[in-house]
């Protein structure tokens, strides 16, 4: 286990994964009927972008730096609203951005009182940080499973109702087959629940591969969505960043429609970004 989020917190993929987490948030909310958010592969929960991780990469700074203070237009400025304002939050006090929430605590930071919590993460000092970062809240439930049982033990939650984020590291080969595999999981298990998987583009051919994987499940309602920051000619870096969403909330596909391109022209490289967003499988 060599992945350390610390790196890449607050980068392009994160700003996609994290804003599209918070509109599927936001629309569980509009019901007053709890739901449960179940993180499988959680990191931290809270970066530092000074740390010695952060600086040596910078990644945020072409990420959520390019979003945070802009102008932005209102119908982005409306779509970004609930993870963008979770993000100042976490800044509060400060002159400029400083922290950055991960999944754990963006989601923490909107869900109601009624609604709780499992955040996994399976490295030992990370699942410790992420502890002394909730150690007080009854509305979160920690664990240190590997996130592939994760899933099995927790699901479904009881509440019927919630998502699931599914954001492996992508270090260890097999890693999109599982994906594949935890999809179907989601599926016999939790039915009804919105599923996010995250997946990073390095090639395009592996990926469309699982995507044909993905369809031939036959379930309906998955979404995929992808950001291009180049076109992915080079295989040795990171072009894009990906994510395949299961029973996603009323019209999040329009808005995404939205979003996309824009995140594509303010983030990704002029000339060669892009975007895409398709239903894997029938929308209805
Ligand atoms: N979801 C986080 C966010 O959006 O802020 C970022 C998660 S990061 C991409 C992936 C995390 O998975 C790392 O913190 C890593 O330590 C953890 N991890 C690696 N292998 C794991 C496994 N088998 N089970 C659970 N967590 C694992």
């Amino acid at each position: 286990m060599n992945y350390r989020h610390a790196y890449h917190a607050g980068n392009f993929a994160d700003v996609l994964k994290h804003a599209t987490l918070s509109l599927v948030i936001e629309h569980l909310k509009k019901k007053e009927t709890a739901f449960r958010v179940i993180d499988t592969h959680a990191g931290t929960g809270r970066y530092d972008l000074f740390s010695v991780e952060a600086d040596r990469t910078q990644e945020w700074r072409d990420g959520i730096g390019k979003l945070l203070d802009a102008d932005l237009p209102d119908n982005i400025a409306g779509i970004l609203a609930p993870y963008l304002n979770v993000v100042k939050d976490c800044n509060a006090g400060t002159q400029s951005l400083a922290h950055y929430p991960g999944s754990p605590l963006l989601a923490k930071m909107l869900l109601r009182q009624q609604d709780r919590m499992i955040a996994n993460e399976l490295h030992p000092t990370d699942v410790e940080e992420l502890r002394a970062l909730f150690s007080k809240d009854k509305q979160v439930k920690i664990t240190a499973l590997n996130g592939w049982t994760a899933l099995k033990a927790f699901l479904p939650p009881k509440e019927r109702r919630g998502v699931v984020l599914i954001d492996p590291p992508f270090e260890e080969s097999g890693e999109r087959e599982r994906l594949v595999a935890a999809l179907k999981e989601c599926v016999r298990r939790f039915a009804t629940g919105a599923v996010l998987l995250w997946y990073p583009i390095k090639a395009i051919e592996p990926i469309n591969i699982m995507q044909k994987q993905i369809a031939s499940l036959e379930v309906p309602k998955i979404l995929n969505a992808q950001l291009f920051l180049h076109q992915p000619k080079d295989a040795s870096r990171l072009n894009g960043t990906g994510l395949t969403i299961l029973n996603p909330p009323f019209a999040l596909d329009e808005k995404l429609r939205t979003l996309l391109p824009f995140l594509s022209s303010r983030l990704g490289h002029a000339g060669s970004a892009g975007w895409t967003l398709e239903w894997l499988t029938q929308k209805d």
